[in-house]
């Protein structure tokens, strides 16, 4: 016999976290709700620092080591399964050898609770499976550790082995410890019987990798040809997933973003360079896009295992929408249940919102979260921007700080990530939501309102305060915060009517605030009926979100503004710069590829995102465009002023520009404005005009639902009329600006009133000055950028194919300046019409 034939195969090694290991095996009882404690990241971390400060002051330890990393394996019928974790806390005693002994701490809002008395079934395992862990030679993470220099294995398995929980309270560092104390022997009969009970789910597990990398080995790009400069697209994106370094794509339409984002990553997971990959995305229509690209892939052969994530508002089962497992149903016995749910699903390739209802229906539990548990097991997770960088719903089991995973972050649309992360890092607080949880309260828990009293009175002075305040009154800034908060030092940063601005932390607002906090846990707690619940828990929840942002990310990239509005007072903890925010996501552990057809100019979302730092910025690479340049006509009516003060004087001009424009697209055409109030005041002139040359005049309102938008879309799909055409008239960075494909004669005109420049007001004001002082270019970061973006966004809803043509018109003088001249993109060649007259010239020679 050949030594070849004696060789048998290497066994199949599966990784799996501590935290799923005992989450699958050990999971029991219904879901508990972080609305309740608003426990979160950096809060807990905070906690557990000072608890640990607070331990290590007792005489009776001598070292209590955090974050250790720990490992074990174990061997099973055909497969070895690798179960590593950190643990929280190691105690070493002062003997020599020390006695060593975990502890998992978890951290309690408000006073503790019944089940925190005895310790939850998950937090107990967790502690057992360490303190098994800590018993198995050459633990890696130990080795460094001056503390355990001298602690012997051998000796921690002969005596008795004790373990801890630690409840303790974010609000005033009260613990409770419970410790228990078993053979190690025992433990190590308790961990073979937990790996036991996930072997067959781990065998399916491992039977299903292995069929994915065949699977991702023998894929082959889907298409005979590659696009125009989608081989450098693909070959940067893997580098940057590889080397983990971030990366910004500007890939104008037709250069097949998804795919060639997609398929490099699923490449780079295949090449085990990523864990999972996490496909982000602004809009479900994008979404939509990923999930047809993968099964495109699919269709190649390819086996993967993809969810696409669905908003709890919109996925929720229960008609009152309320996660309370008093209310809901399927939060109840989630984790008894869950089980079958989560093997019926692994049974499907592609997980979607619908079967993850059908599932949470047909076994009672959650789909919110069954769609979560399922994406532990996936390849790749379509979902919204929030679900990685909004830190109230970022997903902890894949961003926390205990997770060791690399994910690929495909960040597509991603000119949108710039707004939405302000947004998301922002905290608001309503007057209106006060007032409403106080006519709750007064209705079912009257004695909870004179707890109430103080906050009402201080928003009650600010209020007025505000309403004194503006130009001419005398009233500064900080005057009108000066009637609420004292202590103030150089705060003045802008004022406005109703308006006021602060650079420093309100203090008093921020000792009320914590206040209403800790009596309100009770409160919700009390109140049995679920209509006066809702009003209190939302103010409770936006409380609770603005002291988080004071304490955990507040920086001198903040502001708080106060702004009546309609009699009612909005405060607003206002993120002005989130780059760094955005890095700590990824930085040194997940690799992001931002990307979309409108990045211009890269160096401002590259700042944007990755700030200034030489070391944290991203490589970029701007593609061009690969349809043929001559399909798409650019004229610029660069006589026209469409500023605010000139639109009285330039409303003629302006409607006879479109209606020109319009004439000469001979096709649909949509036409573009800055805001509702320019088109509103310029309907009148307008709509006569277009009339004479179009069958049809649609215009966008504020609120449409989705039914009304299809319809206006739909408008586009019918024929011409006598060689009359479609008009929609819609406003920039609203839904028919971006993110929709009119193809063919679907489309044969773009005309675009004025730069897209951001509405005026103080809150813009302040981001301009913020940008001034820290890069000398505020008006560029504040109004000229976002606001071009939105004219290439509208602009780009033209040319969809490289068969499509069109008529691009831009009407306004501004765009004869060099700063917007060096914005247009490459393959744009502009025509420059002074007069009406001239425009009618250009116009008429293109339709010929
Ligand atoms: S079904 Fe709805 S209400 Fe119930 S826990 Fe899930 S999301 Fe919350």
């Amino acid at each position: 016999m050949t030594e070849q034939a004696t060789k048998s195969p290497p066994p199949t090694v599966l990784s799996v976290s501590v935290r799923n290991l005992v989450a699958f095996v050990h999971r029991d009882g219904g879901l508990s709700f972080a609305a309740y404690s608003g426990l979160t990241g950096q809060i807990g971390t905070q906690t557990h620092q000072a608890f640990y400060r607070a331990l290590r002051q007792k005489a009776s330890y001598h070292q209590a080591e955090e974050e250790i990393a720990l490992e074990a394996d174990w061997i099973g019928p055909d497969l070895v399964l690798h179960v590593r974790g950190r643990a929280d806390l190691l105690l070493c005693s002062d003997d020599l050898p020390p006695k060593v002994s975990v502890m998992e701490v978890k951290t309690v809002a408000g006073p503790l609770q019944d089940t925190q008395l005895k310790g939850e079934t998950l937090h107990w395992a967790q502690a057992r499976l360490y303190a098994y862990m800590l018993g198995l030679p050459a633990q890696s993470g130990l080795s460094h550790l001056p503390s355990l220099q001298t602690f012997a294995v051998e000796a921690y398995r002969r005596q008795p082995v004790r373990y801890s929980l630690a409840y303790v309270s974010s609000e005033d560092l009260s613990c409770r410890i419970l410790t228990r104390e078993e053979s190690w022997a025992e433990l190590a009969a308790w961990f073979a019987e937990t790996c036991q009970a996930y072997l067959l789910f781990a065998q399916n597990q491992a039977r299903y990798n292995q069929l994915r990398q065949a699977s991702i080995k023998a894929l082959r790009f889907p298409f005979p040809r590659l696009r125009d400069g989608q081989k450098a697209f693909m070959t940067a994106v893997l580098r940057h997933l590889t080397t983990r370094t971030p990366l910004l794509v500007q890939a104008p339409t037709g250069t097949g973003k998804t795919l060639s984002t997609l398929y490099p990553a699923i490449k780079a997971l295949g090449a085990g360079a990523v864990d999972q990959i996490f496909y982000l995305t602004a809009k479900s229509a994008t979404q939509t896009v990923a999930c047809g690209t993968l099964q495109i892939l699919r269709e190649q052969g390819l086996l993967l295992r993809s969810a696409a994530l669905q908003a709890k508002e919109k996925i929720c089962l229960c008609p009152e929408c309320f996660c309370d497992t008093q209310i809901c149903p399927y939060a109840r016995n989630y984790y008894q249940q869950v089980g079958a749910a989560i093997d019926e699903g692994l049974a499907n390739e592609a997980i979607d919102p619908a079967l993850c209802r059908e599932l949470g229906q047909k076994h009672q539990v959650c789909p919110f979260e069954l769609q979560l548990d399922l994406a532990t097991y996936c390849d790749v997770i379509i979902g919204d921007y929030n679900y990685v960088f909004d830190p109230r719903v970022r997903l902890e089991r894949f961003f926390g700080s205990g997770c060791q995973q690399h994910h690929a972050l495909l960040v597509d649309e991603a000119h949108n990530l710039a707004e939405r992360a302000l947004d998301m890092y922002s905290a608001v607080f309503e007057e209106e939501t006060l007032l409403q949880a106080a006519a709750s309260l007064q209705q079912f828990l009257p004695q909870a309102l004179p707890a109430l009293a103080p906050l009402q009175a201080y928003l009650a002075r600010l209020r007025e305060a505000l309403l004194k305040t503006g130009a001419g009154s005398g009233q500064t800034s900080a005057s009108a915060w000066s009637a609420v908060e004292s202590d103030l030092r150089d705060a003045q940063v802008l004022s406005a009517p109703s308006f006021a601005a602060l650079t420093q932390k309100p203090r008093q607002l921020l000792r009320l605030l914590g206040q209403f906090v800790s009596g309100c846990r009770e409160w919700l707690q009390d109140i049995d009926e679920l209509e006066a619940k809702r009003p209190v828990l939302d103010l409770y929840l936006q409380a609770l979100f603005f002291l988080r942002v004071s304490g955990e990310f507040w920086s001198a990239a903040y502001c708080v503004f106060a702004r009546v509005n309609r009699g009612k007072l909005t405060l607003r903890l206002a993120c002005l710069d989130v780059s760094d925010k955005l890095i700590q996501v990824f930085r040194n552990q997940h690799a992001a590829v931002f990307f979309s057809a409108t990045l211009t100019p890269l160096s401002y979302y590259n700042q944007v995102f990755c700030g200034l730092a030489r070391d944290d910025r991203a490589d970029s690479l701007d593609l061009p465009s690969p349809f043929p340049p001559e399909n798409l006509k650019l004229l610029v009516a660069s006589g026209i002023q469409t500023t605010y003060q000139e639109r009285q004087a330039s409303a003629i001009a302006v409607a006879q520009a479109l209606a020109l424009g319009v004439k000469a697209a001979r096709g649909n055409c949509l036409i573009f404005f800055p805001s509702y109030a320019y088109l509103t005041q310029l309907q009148p002139l307008l709509l006569p005009l277009l009339q004479r040359v179009a069958a049809t005049v649609l215009l966008q309102k504020p609120s449409m639902n989705e039914a009304s938008r299809a319809a206006f879309l739909a408008a586009f799909d019918r024929p011409p009329v006598n060689g009359a055409y479609t008009v929609g008239v819609a406003v920039m960075g609203g839904s028919f600006s971006e993110g929709i494909d009119l193809l063919g004669d679907r489309l044969s005109g773009v005309l675009i009133v004025g730069v897209g420049l951001p509405q005026l007001g103080p809150e813009r004001e302040i981001l301009r000055q913020y940008y001034d002082e820290k890069s000398h270019n505020g008006f560029q970061y504040a109004y000229l950028y976002p606001g071009f973006n939105k004219v290439l966004q509208a602009a780009g809803r033209l040319i969809r194919s490289e068969t499509d043509q069109g008529l691009l018109l831009l009407i306004d003088e501004r765009y004869t300046r060099p700063d917007y001249r060096q914005l247009f993109p490459a393959h744009w060649q502009p025509v420059y019409c002074e007069s009406l007259k001239e425009l009618k010239s250009n116009l008429s020679s293109i339709s010929r």
